[in-house]
């Protein structure tokens, strides 16, 4: 593919999460329009964007406390303008914690490590291979970009929420209410939503095509690692080669792209 198709497909898939084409456009040209690192990349013969698979490997084992997983939620939070509801049942979460119980039901045991039974986990959209939320909503307002990364189209969302009945990991978030007057400090440069819109992490898609990793793997102190799960020389592929890993509900066959060492 050619680099300017290459470079008007990324801008087009940012531009749909409802943050304008031309500040895109414009970060891009200044970072070189790379995904994963300012630097150009090529691999023999394919597309780095179509060849890209984006993954997570969460290291649960460099958490000590619940204090320390906070900030990564802080993080994403406070960029994506996710609002804080008191009512738990109005609650968005773009990047939550779980006991391993809740996370990982079927690989829980009476033997647990007292580690793993009482700290929480990070848990968040897995950009699932296989999206069941992609298949069931009418609209095509979320879809799966082609490195792997599944997105919302807020202004197509119509709310009937099928799409959250689908997955089957909790990852959305339905707006019952106008979320604006609950944003504690909002950022200019992403979109705020409406009511009756669903929203979910978006794997800091905004982030990534200027060069920057996701704010939660920035926030983590080396905790998460974010890279291409195709290329067998990335980070995450090591981390998988070298460390023992599970992943969410894997019997269901969604194919989850975020590891966990633990
Ligand atoms: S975790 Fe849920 S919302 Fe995320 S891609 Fe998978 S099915 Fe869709
Ligand atoms: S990848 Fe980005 S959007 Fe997703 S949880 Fe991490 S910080 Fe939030």
């Amino acid at each position: 593919m050619e680099n300017s198709r290459r470079r008007f497909l990324k801008i087009a898939g940012i531009s749909a999460l409802g943050i304008g084409a031309k500040p895109v456009f414009n970060a891009l040209a200044a970072s070189g329009g790379q995904g994963e690192t300012p630097e150009p990349k090529t691999m023999k013969g394919k597309d780095v964007l179509t060849s890209k698979r984006w993954g997570i490997v969460i290291d649960t084992r460099k958490f000590e406390s619940e204090g320390d997983l906070e900030p990564m939620i802080e993080a994403c939070h406070k960029i994506h303008n996710v609002p804080k509801f008191e009512n738990k049942r109005h609650e968005i979460k773009w990047i939550w914690l779980e006991e391993f119980k809740h996370a990982f039901p079927t690989q829980e045991h009476a033997f647990l490590h007292e580690r793993v039974k009482h700290l929480p986990f990070l848990t968040l959209c897995n950009h699932c291979e296989k999206p069941a939320c992609v298949r069931a909503c009418p609209t095509k307002a979320t879809f799966k970009r082609e490195d792997g990364i599944v997105l919302m189209d807020f202004h197509r969302c119509i709310g009937c929420r099928f799409c959250m009945a689908a997955c089957p990991y909790g990852s959305r978030s339905f707006n019952f209410r106008d979320p604006r007057p609950f944003i504690k400090e909002r950022n200019n440069k992403f979109p705020t939503r409406m009511k009756g819109v669903v929203e979910k992490c978006n794997f800091c898609a905004e982030r990534l095509a200027v060069g920057q990793m996701p704010a939660c793997v920035e926030a983590s102190n080396g905790a998460m690692v974010a890279g291409d799960l195709d290329d067998p020389n990335s980070k995450v592929r090591e981390l998988l080669r070298s460390n023992y890993t599970i992943r969410r509900k894997p019997a269901l066959g969604a194919g989850p792209s975020v590891f966990y060492i633990v």
